[in-house]
C-alpha cells in the first residue's frame, strides 16, 4: 500500500507536471501559435478564488439590452462594413502620410460606399450621430476624430452658426464629402482664450466683400484638423471689422464665423492669399491632417459670414437680436457643445474598450498561488480588484451620465429651451473635462494591469492612450472648462439667494443648503451598517454635502479676496478649490443618474448587478475623499472603516460578476482583441490577448 506521504507527493509531481505541460504549451505556442489548445490540456482555471464565494447569476443578455443605446444597428452596420474590408483597417504600422489617406479613404468608404450618412443626424437626430461617431471611433480613433472635423465642426459651424442660404449652399457637398472642411478657431497665440483672437474679416462696402487677414505670426491659425491635406473649406473665427463714419474710421464687433476657401475645387491647389503649412507628426490621431493656415488680404463675398447671430447689411451695417458683443459671443459658443458631447460620450467609448482588455486579460492571466495548488486568475489579488473594479463600476457610471446628456443635448437642439440650453452647456464642459481626464488616467492603470503584454502595440493600450489623450485639450481644456462649471454654480448660488429658479440638475442645491450644511446628525455620523451604506440616500447625500460646502465656502472665500486681490486675482487665489467644487458637483450628477439607472433597469439580475456596481462607484469616491468627511465629522472614524472594508467587499463581488459586466459592452471582437486570433473560447481570448 502506498503510505499518505507517497500518495502526496504523487499528487503534488502529478500537479507540478501539469503546470510545467501547460507552461511549456504556452511558451511553445509563442514560438509556433496554434489558435486552439490540444485537447489534452484543461482550460486555464478562472475562477480558482472566485468561485469560493457566492455568484451573483447575472442575466448577460437582458443587462447588455439594457446598456446598448437605440442605435445598435447602425453601429452593427458599421463593423459590419470595416469587417468586410480589409484594405480599409488601420495596420499598427503605419506612417503619417499613409494613415492620412487611409483615414480619408475609410470616412470616403463610410459615406459612399456603406452609405451612412453622419451629417443628416448632427443636427436632426445627434443620439445616432454619436452613436456612428462611438463606431468609427473604434475602428481607428483619427477615424472618429476625422470625421467629428468634417460633420461637428465644420458641417456644424455652418449650419448652427449659419442661416437658411448657407444650408442650402453646403449641405449635400458636406454631406457627401465633395465639400470637405475645417475648423479654425485656435491661433498660435490663442487657443482657450477664444476672446482673444486677432485675425481679422475687415468689410469692404465697395466690393461687398470681406477681407480675411493674418495680422501676425502670432494669429496663424494653428493645430487645424483637414487643413494640412485635405480640405477645401474653413470655418475662419475672425474679428469682424466694420468701417464707421467717426474718427476712429473702423469699430471691432468681436469674434465671428466666415467660410473661407482654401483649395481650388477642381485642381485642389491652394488659394491665392491663403498659405497652408502641415503641423507634422503628433503623439497620437496621425491619422487626421493638422495643419496652419495664414491669410493674406483673401476676399469673401459678404454672404459668407455665418449670420445667425449677427450680421451685416450692403451698406455695412450690424444688426443682431442679441445687445452686446458678449452675449453674441456666448450664444456662438453655445452652438459649439455638440462637439464636447461628442467627446465625452467618445471617451466613455475609449474607456469601455481598455476596461475590457485588462479585465479579460486579468480573468485568465495566473500568476503564483497557494504552495502545491494551481496559480490565481490575477483578477483575484486585491490589488488588481482596486485597481479595476471601481473602474468598471465607473465606467457604467459615466456611461449613464453621458447618454443622459446625450438626452438633453438632443432635447435642446429641439426646443431651444434657455434654461436646458444653459444646463447642457455648464454639464457637457463639466462632464467632459471629468471624463476625458479620468480616462486618460485610466489607459494607463489598464496598460499596467495587463504586465508586459499591456506593451506590445496590437494589444491598443498606446495608441488608445495616444489617440485619446488629447480629449483633455482640444475641444475646450479640461481645466478651463471645469472653471465654467464653478463659475454657472456661483451663478446659481446667487440666484437661489436672490429667489431665481434652479433647473432640474441644479435643484438639488436648494435643498443642500438648508438641509445639508445644517450640523451633521451625530447619530448618523456613526451608522455603518451595510442597509445604511448602500442606501442610495445616505451616498447621494454625502456627494451633496461636499459639493454645497465647498460651494458654500469658495463663495465666502471668492468676496473676501475680491476685496484685496480683485475679481480676477481672487478667482485665482481660489482655482484649485473651484476645480474641487466643480469635479464635486460633477461626481453628484453622476452618482445621481447611475442610481437612477439602477432604478429603472427592468431584470432583476441585471438591476442587482448594477446596484453592486453602483455603491462600489458612490463608496469607493467618499472613501477617496475620505478626509474631507472625517474633517468635518461627516463621517466618524468607525464608519469611515466600515466604508473602506464595504469597499473591499464590493470590489470582491464586481469581480465576480465582472465578466458580464464587460460582456454586456458587446464591443466587437476587432476593438477589444488583438486582430490575429479571433475565437471566443477562454483559451483563445488569453492568446489573442497578447496577440498570437
Ligand atoms: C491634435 C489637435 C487637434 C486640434 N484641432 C483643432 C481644430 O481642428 N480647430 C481648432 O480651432 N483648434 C484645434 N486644436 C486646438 C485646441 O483646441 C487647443 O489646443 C485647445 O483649445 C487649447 O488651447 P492651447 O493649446 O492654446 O492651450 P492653452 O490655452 O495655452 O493652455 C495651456 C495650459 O494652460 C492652462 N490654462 C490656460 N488658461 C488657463 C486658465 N484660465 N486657468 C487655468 N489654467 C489655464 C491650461 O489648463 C493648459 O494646461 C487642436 C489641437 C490639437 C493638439
Amino acid at each position: 500500500m502506498e503510505s499518505r506521504r507517497e500518495k502526496n507527493l504523487m499528487a503534488e509531481e502529478e500537479s507540478d507536471s501539469l503546470i510545467a505541460a501547460r507552461r511549456i504549451q504556452r511558451l511553445s505556442l509563442h514560438i509556433s501559435p496554434s489558435l486552439t489548445p490540444p485537447p489534452s490540456l484543461p482550460l486555464l482555471q478562472t475562477e480558482t478564488c472566485s468561485a469560493r464565494s457566492k455568484k451573483l447569476e447575472v442575466d448577460g443578455q437582458a443587462l447588455s439590452l439594457y446598456m446598448r443605446g437605440k442605435h445598435m444597428d447602425i453601429q452593427e452596420k458599421i463593423f459590419e462594413f470595416y469587417n468586410s474590408r480589409p484594405d480599409l483597417q488601420t495596420p499598427i504600422e503605419i506612417s503619417k502620410d499613409d494613415h492620412r489617406e487611409l483615414c480619408m479613404n475609410q470616412l470616403l468608404g463610410l459615406v459612399r460606399e456603406a452609405g451612412i450618412r453622419p451629417f443628416r443626424y448632427v443636427a436632426d437626430d445627434p443620439e445616432k450621430y454619436f452613436a456612428i461617431m462611438e463606431a468609427v471611433g473604434s475602428v481607428d480613433m483619427s477615424l472618429g476624430i476625422k470625421m467629428g472635423v468634417q460633420y461637428s465642426l465644420w458641417g456644424g459651424s455652418v449650419i448652427n452658426l449659419g442661416t437658411k442660404k448657407h444650408r442650402d449652399k453646403y449641405f449635400d457637398g458636406i454631406d457627401n464629402l465633395d465639400y470637405t472642411g475645417c475648423f479654425a478657431m485656435t491661433e498660435l497665440h490663442h487657443g482657450s482664450n477664444v476672446q482673444g483672437l486677432q485675425t481679422t474679416a475687415t468689410f469692404d462696402p465697395f466690393k461687398d466683400e470681406f477681407v480675411i487677414d493674418t495680422p501676425h505670426d502670432g494669429a496663424i491659425k494653428w493645430w487645424i484638423g483637414n487643413a494640412a491635406v485635405h480640405g477645401k473649406f474653413a470655418t475662419v473665427f475672425a474679428r469682424l471689422i466694420l468701417p464707421t463714419h467717426d474718427s476712429k474710421g473702423v469699430s471691432d464687433m468681436g469674434v465671428h464665423a466666415f467660410i473661407v476657401p482654401i483649395r481650388d475645387m477642381k485642381t485642389h491647389q491652394t488659394l491665392p492669399g491663403v498659405e497652408i503649412q502641415d503641423c507634422g507628426h503628433k503623439v497620437g490621431l496621425n491619422g487626421v491632417d493638422n495643419g496652419a493656415l495664414r491669410f493674406r488680404s483673401v476676399r469673401i463675398p459678404r454672404d459668407n459670414l455665418l449670420n445667425r447671430f449677427g450680421d451685416v447689411s450692403r451698406d455695412g451695417t450690424y444688426t443682431s437680436s442679441l445687445p452686446t458683443i458678449n452675449k453674441r459671443f456666448g450664444a456662438t459658443l453655445g452652438e459649439l457643445v455638440g462637439g464636447r458631447v461628442g467627446l465625452a460620450y467618445a471617451s466613455v467609448g475609449v474607456l469601455k474598450i481598455s476596461a475590457t482588455i485588462a479585465i479579460r486579460y486579468s480573468l485568465l492571466r495566473q500568476q503564483f498561488g497557494p504552495p502545491k495548488q494551481p496559480e490565481v486568475s490575477i483578477l483575484d489579488y486585491q490589488s488588481q480588484q482596486h485597481k479595476l473594479m471601481p473602474m468598471l463600476a465607473s465606467t457604467y457610471a459615466y456611461h449613464f451620465a453621458t447618454v443622459y446628456l446625450v438626452e438633453k443635448y438632443s432635447e435642446m437642439k429641439k426646443t431651444h429651451d434657455e434654461q436646458l440650453v444653459a444646463d447642457v452647456h455648464a454639464l457637457s464642459a463639466g462632464l467632459k473635462s471629468y471624463v476625458t481626464s479620468y480616462t486618460a488616467k485610466a489607459l494607463s492603470v489598464c496598460r499596467e494591469a495587463c504586465g508586459g503584454h499591456g506593451y506590445a502595440a496590437v494589444n491598443r493600450f498606446g495608441s488608445l492612450r495616444n489617440d485619446h489623450d488629447i480629449f483633455q485639450t482640444f475641444e475646450g481644456d479640461n481645466t478651463v472648462l471645469l472653471q465654467q462649471v464653478a463659475a454657472d454654480l456661483l451663478k446659481r448660488y446667487k440666484e437661489k439667494f436672490q429667489g431665481g429658479t434652479l433647473t432640474v440638475t441644479w435643484s438639488y442645491l436648494r435643498e443642500s443648503m438648508n438641509t445639508y450644511l445644517s450640523q451633521p446628525n451625530p447619530v448618523t455620523v456613526r451608522w455603518e451598517g451595510e442597509d445604511h451604506l448602500r442606501d442610495p440616500k445616505f451616498q447621494l447625500d454625502a456627494f451633496r454635502y461636499r459639493t454645497s460646502r465647498l460651494l458654500q465656502n469658495v463663495a465666502a472665500r471668492l468676496q473676501k479676496h475680491s476685496k484685496t486681490l480683485g475679481g480676477f486675482g481672487a478667482w485665482n487665489r481660489c482655482l484649485n478649490h473651484l476645480l474641487t467644487l466643480a469635479e464635486s458637483h460633477i461626481e453628484t450628477v453622476i452618482l445621481a443618474k447611475f442610481i437612477e439607472a439602477v432604478k429603472n433597469c427592468p431584470d432583476p439580475s441585471a438591476k442587482a448587478a448594477l446596484k453592486l456596481a453602483c455603491d462600489l462607484y458612490a463608496l469607493d469616491r467618499i472613501w477617496e475623499d475620505i478626509g474631507t468627511y472625517r474633517n468635518v465629522d461627516y463621517v466618524a472614524p468607525n464608519k469611515a472603516k466600515a466604508i473602506h472594508k464595504l469597499t473591499e467587499y464590493l470590489s470582491f463581488q464586481v469581480r465576480n460578476v465582472a465578466k458580464e459586466l464587460v460582456d454586456a459592452f458587446e464591443l466587437p471582437d476587432h476593438v477589444t482583441r488583438a486582430p490575429i486570433a479571433m475565437q471566443s473560447d477562454a483559451y483563445s481570448q488569453y492568446t489573442q490577448v497578447v496577440g498570437f
